[in-house]
């Protein structure tokens, strides 16, 4: 049985179907709310409706955006003859962050993965090849996670595009800043030693 009255309870459910929210968390969230004043909570009501309402994907990258193409797209500065791939949009912020990557994304919005049923006309393939086809991009840069699913899907990716003509890179995977080579398992350790360069 319920301690919490009906509408308390109904928030708190609704805060539990967040990602990595448990009950307790989202009892506490549900309370905080309840102490918020009006204006607060109204401000923070309107914030999801309007993402919800605005954000839209870019029709160019498939990237999350409120204007179409997006902000990086419609950029002139960057290179739009160089592509970064990547398997979501958090994927985008997280290279962006690097403040090293000129060029645009194409954002696949998963991977291919036969054990969750998802094949390659499930991701944004298509619509890649379609913006290799206008023939200005020179390379494809494949940032696909390093699990099984990223690599099979960067692998997938290399031999539909190298027909092309497009140079096709993976960025290298290795040993984390501040990692200990001991403790670093096998497969990290031969991706760092295949990705390796002269310095
Ligand atoms: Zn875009």
């Amino acid at each position: 049985m319920s301690y919490y009255s009906p509408s308390i309870e109904k928030l708190i459910e609704s805060f539990e179907r967040l990602p990595s929210i448990g009950n307790k968390t989202a009892a506490r969230l549900a309370f905080h709310i309840l102490n918020s004043s009006e204006e607060e909570t109204n401000e923070f009501i309107q914030s999801i409706i309007n993402a919800k309402k605005n954000l839209k994907y870019c029709s160019k990258c498939y990237n999350i955006t409120d204007t179409d193409p997006c902000p990086i797209c419609s950029n002139s500065k960057r290179d739009s003859s160089s592509i970064c791939v990547v398997e979501d949009v958090r994927d985008v912020i997280a290279m962006e962050k690097t403040h090293e990557f000129k060029g645009v994304y194409h954002v696949l919005h998963g991977s291919i993965s036969p054990m969750n049923g998802v094949g390659p006309d499930d991701i944004k393939i298509k619509e890649l090849l379609a913006r290799l086809m206008e023939g200005k991009v020179k390379e494809v840069i494949l940032a696909t996670n390093p699990r099984v699913e990223g690599e099979a899907t960067a692998m997938y990716l290399s031999k539909l595009i190298k027909p092309l003509g497009v140079k096709v890179t993976r960025i290298a995977h290795g040993i984390p800043v501040g990692g200990d080579l001991e403790y670093t398992d096998e497969i990290t350790l031969t991706k760092a030693l295949e990705g390796r360069r002269e310095i």
